[in-house]
């Protein structure tokens, strides 16, 4: 199912036309704002020169501080009567960006989401309940414009309030969900508290995204739910969701190359590298008029799939993200992402749905504790069982991450909940 075929299955000759055209433009664009003006006039770059896709390489990277060195609206070409909407990041991490749009980038990204949500076989006979956050976070609205574009109906009932989500998805037969995968795991035991049991219910797919996880993750959401999950990717400096979607076949997201110039980074180097190559994630958007953004350093780790897709869309696929580059824990000297720890933990059939790293400074040495809830069924008071449940799960760690962590089996619910995007590693060795 297509929402518009031609686009999504364009010969990759015409595509690059059609990004070369694009990038031209925005390019141009750009020029005229005073964060690129000044930044290619530092480097000596006439972007009238750029005739080929592969010029793109030679033009300096954007990056996050440079969002915030242009902060208000330091890159945006077109006059303040022109916009319609802001929206601003997360802030994950450090101060959040603003980003703008124009009433043509409101509708082209409407458009993208509903071509996303088409490429899942979501239809318009749908009902569609998102519960990612409304407001300054893409994440709540940017689906919201895309299935009302594709005429499902939308229930926007936003982050939290899990009892009243339970009722709304009972009583309007919800079949589509929008929803962290932390939240969406502690959302599921809240519904067998409520003497309901998951599958039972009519929501048949989840679009999963925001924050990284692991496949494990998605397998343990897919079982306890009852549901196809499919994993959504986007950042509010690229729009919002919406950025790269997987298809029915779950095997990666396609990147939507008529919006994104999609290139891989060393991201030490800062070279390019081939598809195939993991590194980190560079995006220019050449469809956007409010805020044409150039080779934007997302620090996300993929690689691109260089395999073409069964489903006949021609545009690429990345991989599911690793991690951020800003996120990869170094303790005692070693190199470690969380989805790494995740991907052990989600294995093993005894752990329940949440966990937390805690990192500390111990006598001069790095220490990793990892907090981990069980089922409830563990805790029937057989005290050699969880013995070597925990040794089960310290061995498991050490021969992926090796590194020796010590193990805490708790109780379900004694950590905090996710409601939204969840935090998962708590370093106390910078204090
Ligand atoms: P920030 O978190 O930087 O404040 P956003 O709220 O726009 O800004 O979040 C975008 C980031 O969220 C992405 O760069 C990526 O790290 C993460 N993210 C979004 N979707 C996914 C996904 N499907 N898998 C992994 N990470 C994701
Ligand atoms: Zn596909």
């Amino acid at each position: 199912m297509f929402w518009n075929r031609e686009i999504e299955t364009i010969e990759r000759k015409d595509l690059e036309k059609l990004q070369l055209a694009r990038l031209q433009k925005a390019l141009a664009a750009a020029a005229t704002t005073p964060f690129y003006r000044k930044v290619f006039s530092d480097h000596n770059v006439d972007v009238s020169k750029v005739t080929t896709l592969e010029h793109l390489q030679d033009l300096p990277l954007t990056t996050k501080h440079d969002l915030r060195l242009s902060y208000p609206d330091g890159m945006v070409p077109i006059s303040r009567s022109d916009i319609v909407r802001l929206h601003a990041s997360s802030g994950t991490t450090g101060k959040s960006t603003v980003i703008f749009y124009s009433q043509r980038d409101v509708d082209e990204w409407a458009d993208l989401v509903a071509r996303s949500m088409v490429a899942t076989g979501t239809t318009r006979d749908d009902v569609f309940q998102n519960m990612m956050g409304y407001g300054l976070f893409t994440g709540g609205l940017g689906l919201h414009y895309g299935a009302e574009r594709l005429g499902a109906m939308v229930i926007p009932s936003s982050t939290g309030n899990s009892l009243k989500q339970i009722q709304l998805m009972q009583d309007f037969q919800t079949t589509v969900i929008h929803i962290t995968p932390s939240y969406s795991l502690h959302l599921v035991e809240v519904i067998k508290e409520n003497g309901v049991n998951p599958p039972d219910l009519t929501v048949k797919k989840a679009y999963l995204g925001a924050e990284p996880y692991s496949e494990e993750t998605r397998d343990k959401i897919e079982k306890l739910w009852g549901l196809e999950a499919y994993n959504s990717y986007g950042m509010s400096e690229m729009n919002g969701p919406g950025v790269a979607f997987e298809c029915v076949h779950k095997n990666g997201m396609h990147l939507w190359e008529d919006f994104y110039i999609i290139e891989v980074i060393n991201p030490e180097t800062g070279q390019p590298l081939p598809d195939g190559e993991e590194g980190e994630l560079v995006l220019t958007h050449i469809n956007r008029e409010a805020m044409p953004i150039i080779r934007y350093r997302t620090r996300d780790l993929t690689r691109i799939i260089p395999e073409e897709c069964s489903c006949g869309r021609t545009h690429r696929r990345m991989e599911r993200i690793k991690g951020r580059t800003d996120d990869m824990l170094i303790v005692g000297g070693v190199n470690v992402f969380p989805s790494q720890i995740e991907s052990v933990l989600m294995r093993i059939p005894e752990v329940g749905n949440n966990y937390q790293i805690v990192l500390e400074r111990e006598e001069n040495l790095d220490r990793m504790y990892i907090r981990v809830e069980l089922y409830s069924k563990m805790f029937h008071g057989d005290l050699n069982e969880l013995k070597r449940l925990n040794q089960k799960i310290g061995e498991e760690l050490r021969a992926l991450i090796t590194i020796n962590p010590r193990i805490e089996l708790l109780e379900p619910g004694s950590l905090p909940p996710s409601m939204g995007k969840a935090k998962r590693v708590i370093d106390n060795r910078k204090i």
